[in-house]
């Protein structure tokens, strides 16, 4: 037995002990009634005072019992070792009890008539039994209450001899044996009860323990449970969030052409996306590929090249890109632009590669035929620009040869009087040298296209530069009823420039500003200024020429500088032109590093600005950008 009240010689004691304490007011009522009862019996038989003592005696008992019974009943609870004395104590009053019924009663048969000794042994009887369902909790206990309660009578029987004497002597032991045997039956049969109800409560306490554990077990699975679930809700979501966004990938790499892989370096396995496959026209996530199976798709003419990429970028862990030509299963081929990154390692040892690739193959057809387009174009303006060369060559002989010839008739007509010849000589002469001009421009033009047109850079005077050009147009600029005004510093100084170019650029403006005004004013102005204030800015000259003639629409303002470009009124046959002049200055300008612009108004005038180095260094092209700006 494991329970608290197992104990080696008395088991369970403290609870047997407890219920013989309970029984004691029942107990202690009775003792008193049974000993009221026999003394008023027997109150004409014995002397007063010795049935008033031995009630005495048995009530103190009693009140003895009580008081203990009262101490006891405010011990509350108590240890099995604790019980022992508590019995001890209760064992002492029940014997005294026991002793004072057998005596007592001893006494009392002894002087008494027969049938009072008939009653004495019959509440003798009483007594012995009634304490046996109580004391017999703890058999020496009820044996230390019951052999003094029947002994004394038993021997007095025995002692008187007779037939009744020893008949009620053998009937006392044979009912003493009984009690005892009862009793001893009994203490069995509370040990066994008490057992019992030991183990239900071991049971109940154990069964109360694994309920309490199985429902923390039940509380701790409930919140692993909860938690569970939450986590699959949290993973779910972003399951769908991620599949949503590969959907958008694979869509954005599909319309983009555009597909990504990545090559773990250390296991050899190239994983690819599906635009990648699409690309590859291979299933490379099926089986997985390694470096030298792709690299067999590459164009056989390719594929070292991109090895050696490839290899330098890996032991260099530095990102790389390259264009290669890819071959289909079917033969057919792509164009394809790799650009990969490579991720090292701790030690700086590449260990994966991660990459896009973009099908390039329109492109790469569309910059094919541009450049041969480009090629072509090149060639044609090539032969265009030796043909011209060679016809201005072949031209400009003959041309010369009729100017030179169509003076010299004229002078000979003027001399003979024939002058009804003169204005068709004239004419010749007029003709021939526009024709020689267009010869001169279309060559000069041919030349700076070619890129054959150098720079010849020089000092200039540029008070006598503008001096000389002044003159030379005044003539042009008078012819149409203009004023020339010449606004130029006192002293110009000097600039670094082609001479023989800026006289072109600025005698092609002045001769304009004269074709196209009539009886107004033409304004000839030259200034130097620099970038920033101060010495360290750069220094230019600006020369201006400004009309107040035809004017140009603002839709043709930017194309007058193109080649051929003329505005509506400039293609009026009276004022003649090639449409040259303006892009060849344009290219001069920008070649000293400079720049040319206009503003205008029709109707009102128009006003060209030159704007150059007061040093140029080289050919540098600039752009074409309008006055004010
Ligand atoms: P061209 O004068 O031989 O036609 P340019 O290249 O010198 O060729 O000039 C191109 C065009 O620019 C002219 O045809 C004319 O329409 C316009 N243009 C040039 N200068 C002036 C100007 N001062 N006033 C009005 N229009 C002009």
């Amino acid at each position: 037995m494991t329970s608290s009240g197992a104990h080696d010689r008395f088991p369970y004691l403290a609870g047997r002990v407890r219920l013989i304490y309970s029984d004691a007011p029942a107990t202690i009522a009775i003792n008193l009634i049974n000993a009221a009862v026999l003394s008023f019996v027997m109150r004409g038989e014995l002397p007063s005072p010795i049935l008033l003592g031995w009630f005495i005696f048995i009530a103190g008992v009693m009140v003895s019992r009580a008081v203990l019974y009262a101490r006891h009943r405010l011990a509350g609870v108590y240890s099995e070792d604790e019980a022992r004395s508590w019995l001890l104590r209760l064992a002492i009053l029940t014997t005294l009890t026991g002793i004072g019924w057998g005596v007592g009663c001893l006494v009392v048969m002894s002087e008494a008539p027969p049938l009072h000794k008939v009653f004495t042994a019959f509440v003798l009887g009483g007594m012995a039994a009634g304490g046996l369902p109580s004391l017999a909790r703890v058999f020496w206990a009820y044996l230390l209450f019951v052999v003094p309660v029947l002994g004394p009578a038993i021997f007095y029987f025995a002692w008187q001899g007779g037939e009744i004497g020893w008949s009620m002597a053998v009937m006392g032991t044979l009912l003493l044996g009984f009690l005892l045997m009862t009793g001893w039956r009994q203490e069995r049969v509370v040990l066994e009860a008490l057992a019992l109800a030991g183990q239900n409560r071991e049971l109940v306490n154990s069964l109360t323990e694994e309920k309490n554990r199985a429902l923390e077990e039940k509380g701790k699975a409930d919140r692993l449970n909860d938690e569970l679930l939450r986590q699959i809700s949290d993973r779910q979501e972003i399951e769908a969030r991620l599949s949503d966004r590969e959907k958008i990938l694979a869509t954005t790499q599909r319309v983009a052409r555009l597909g990504n892989w990545e090559w773990d370096i250390v296991n050899d396995r190239i994983i690819s996306s599906e635009e990648n496959n699409r690309l590859f026209g291979r299933d490379m996530t099926a089986t997985p590929y390694d470096y030298d199976t792709v690299l067999q798709i590459v164009h056989p003419e390719d594929r070292e090249r991109v090895d050696a990429v490839i290899r330098e970028a890996v032991s260099g862990c530095k990102p790389y890109s390259c264009d290669y030509r890819i071959v289909l299963p079917d033969g057919s081929e792509k164009m394809v632009y790799e650009q990969a990154d490579i991720v090292g390692d701790a030690e700086g040892r590449a260990t994966r590669v991660l990459g896009i690739n973009l099908d390039i193959t329109e492109r790469y057809e569309a910059e094919k035929e541009l450049l041969a387009a480009k090629f072509q174009a090149e060639e044609a303006s090539a032969a265009k620009s030796q043909f011209l060369a060679n016809m201005s060559h072949e031209l400009r002989t003959p041309l010369n040869a009729i100017i030179g010839y169509s003076e010299i008739l004229k002078e000979d007509a003027e001399e003979r009087g024939q002058l009804d010849l003169k204005p068709d000589l004239e004419r010749i002469n007029i003709s021939g040298r526009h024709l020689l001009q267009l010869i001169n421009e279309v060559l000069d033009l041919s030349r700076i296209e070619a890129g054959r047109t150098e720079l010849h850079l020089e000092e200039i005077d540029l008070a006598a530069l503008t001096k000389e050009i002044a003159a030379t147009v005044r003539p042009l600029v008078e012819a149409n009823g203009n004023r020339l005004i010449v606004d130029i510093p006192d002293e110009p100084g000097m600039m670094r420039a082609d001479a023989t170019k800026l006289r072109q650029i600025l005698f092609n403006l002045l001769s304009n500003a004269a074709k196209f005004t009539e009886r107004g004013e033409v304004r000839f102005s030259l200034s130097r200024f620099r970038d920033e204030a101060g010495a360290g800015g750069k220094e230019w000259v600006r020369f201006r020429v400004a009309d107040t003639g035809i004017g140009i629409v603002p839709e043709s303002l930017d194309s007058v500088f193109m080649a051929f470009e003329r505005s509506e009124a400039g293609r009026d046959s009276k004022y003649g032109g090639t449409g040259l002049g303006l892009a060849i200055s344009r290219h001069y300008s920008e070649m000293m590093g400079g720049a040319i612009s206009v503003d205008s108004k029709p109707g009102e005038g128009s006003r060209f600005t030159v704007r150059l180095p007061a040093k140029a260094v080289d050919c540098r092209p600039a752009k074409v950008v309008r006055a004010g700006e």
